[in-house]
């Protein structure tokens, strides 16, 4: 058996971190499996769906690295869904109800005051020809339910393990609108038959679906594919991701100068009991996800956690995977001073604020009560090219002269070298700074 999964958005709206996990997971598996990754667009509603969503959408996912296989989009298929649907319809699995929403809402009510679960009492099979016909001439067009079978639907979720719906305690679900538009679980079966999906991963809000779509499945001829039903993820205070897509949405994760390995680094990891940690690449995140080790509780999601990650992935990175980026940005080249610079990064672009200190303009601090200190320090300075050994020929021979220690010593110099407080270490830097600059700066100079 090929392993084939699917993530299946509906372009109705940009992509959040919990989406993404969805997304990963599917990857992640069907790639650890030497299978195929399948992107499908759950478009029927075309109302809201639109092209820019969906292009959207296939940014975020190139953005993540996760490559589909193949793709394709429900709106493409409705004759398939018909011809479901009428074969469905011919062997009396699917049938015509005229309720309105009002009087549905009433049944409910009743239901509920009486204290019996409120499902859907499949009024509209005791209708008589003559009924459908009064409320044809009304004007009133019919929805369709499948009809359940009533039995127990067990399957063994890789999730959630053994599971098992009473479709007797279900309403028959409508999956097709008095206007003629189809409902999310019929055209997903359809496709989920007709693409060969071997693995159902989605979260656990599908697993009432399942029971009913694993029936339909069945009367269709399909096979049955496996699920897992992980579950939601929610944001950091507990409440739902789509509420608070802004800072959540990919986009914006992506704007901020986040790597997408620390977003996929922590959302693989988050749910398990494993520990997060920071993946610098996606087959090493590929052989090291096992879907077994997804819990039961929440995730939850804070973008602090990214940040984190993101600086902790940074630290660890190879030159060559930041190479070309560097290059883009302008900086010297070899691994010196990705090196040097990579452990003060949180973010990427923090890069060129280093670039900044080497090349400037650059502002000298020099503190009064240091001016002496520093003009003692600027005829000390090595002559000719300066080499990472310089800094510490440099300061020691300042130690010895001056005295100074520690803060005193090292302080004054950053600030007039680079004009900050911060940043990489000093031996670092100064070879970058080179010898004229680093003349200039510690006379006072103003660069640009
Ligand atoms: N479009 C559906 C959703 O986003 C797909 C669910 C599924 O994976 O079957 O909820």
């Amino acid at each position: 058996m090929t392993v084939r999964t699917r993530f299946a958005p509906s372009p109705t709206g940009l992509l959040h971190v919990g989406n993404a996990r969805a997304a990963l997971f599917c990857y992640l598996f069907a790639k650890g499996q030497g299978g195929d990754f399948i992107l499908r667009m759950d478009d029927t509603d075309e109302a809201r769906s639109t092209p820019e969503f969906a292009e959207a959408i296939k940014t975020d996912l190139a953005w993540l690295g996760l490559d589909f296989d193949e793709t394709f989009k429900q709106s493409e298929r409705f004759d398939k869904y018909e011809a479901a649907f009428a074969d469905l319809q011919a062997r009396g699995l699917v049938y015509a109800c005229y309720e309105t929403p009002d009087e549905l809402e009433r049944k409910r009510k009743r239901q509920l005051a009486r204290g019996m679960p409120p499902v859907y009492d499949r009024a509209a099979l005791a209708l008589s020809a003559d009924d459908i016909a009064a409320f044809e001439a009304e004007g009133r067009t019919p929805h369709y339910r499948f009809k359940l079978s009533g039995k127990a639907i067990v399957w063994d979720d890789m999730v959630r393990g053994s599971q098992k719906i009473e479709t007797a305690s279900l309403s028959d679900p409508v999956i097709r609108r008095a206007d003629g538009t189809w409902l999310y679980t019929l055209p997903s079966v359809v496709d989920d038959i007709d693409a060969k999906i071997s693995h159902v991963i989605r979260g656990e809000d599908h697993v009432t679906n399942s029971g009913a779509q694993i029936e339909i499945i069945e009367a269709l001829g399909g096979d049955v594919p496996v699920f897992a039903h992980f579950s939601l993820m929610l944001a950091a205070d507990g409440g739902a991701l789509s509420k608070r897509l802004g800072s959540l949405s990919l986009g914006e994760l992506r704007d901020s100068g986040i790597e997408p390995m620390s977003l996929n680094s922590l959302i693989a990891r988050l749910g398990t009991a494993d520990p997060v940690e920071p993946v610098q690449d996606m087959p090493t995140l590929i052989a090291g996800f096992d879907m077994t080790r997804l819990g039961r509780a929440p995730a939850r999601f804070d973008a602090e956690d990214v940040t984190r990650l993101n600086a902790r992935i940074l630290h660890d990175m190879p030159y060559q995977a930041a190479a070309a980026r560097l290059a883009e940005m302008n900086a010297p080249e070899g691994a010196a001073f990705w090196d040097s610079v990579k452990g003060n990064l949180t973010l990427f672009k923090d890069v060129a604020d280093i670039l900044h200190l080497i090349k400037g303009p650059v502002t000298p601090v020099i503190e009064a009560d240091d001016a002496d200190y520093v003009s003692a320090a600027l005829a000390a300075l090595p002559q000719g090219e300066l080499t990472v050994e310089s800094w510490s020929e440099w300061t020691q021979r300042l130690k010895e002269s001056t005295g100074r220690k520690g803060r005193a010593l090292f302080m004054p110099l950053r600030q007039a070298l680079t004009g900050q407080a911060h940043g990489p270490e000093m031996q670092h830097l100064l070879p970058l700074i080179g010898y004229d600059k680093a003349v200039a700066r510690l006379q006072g100079k103003t660069e640009g």
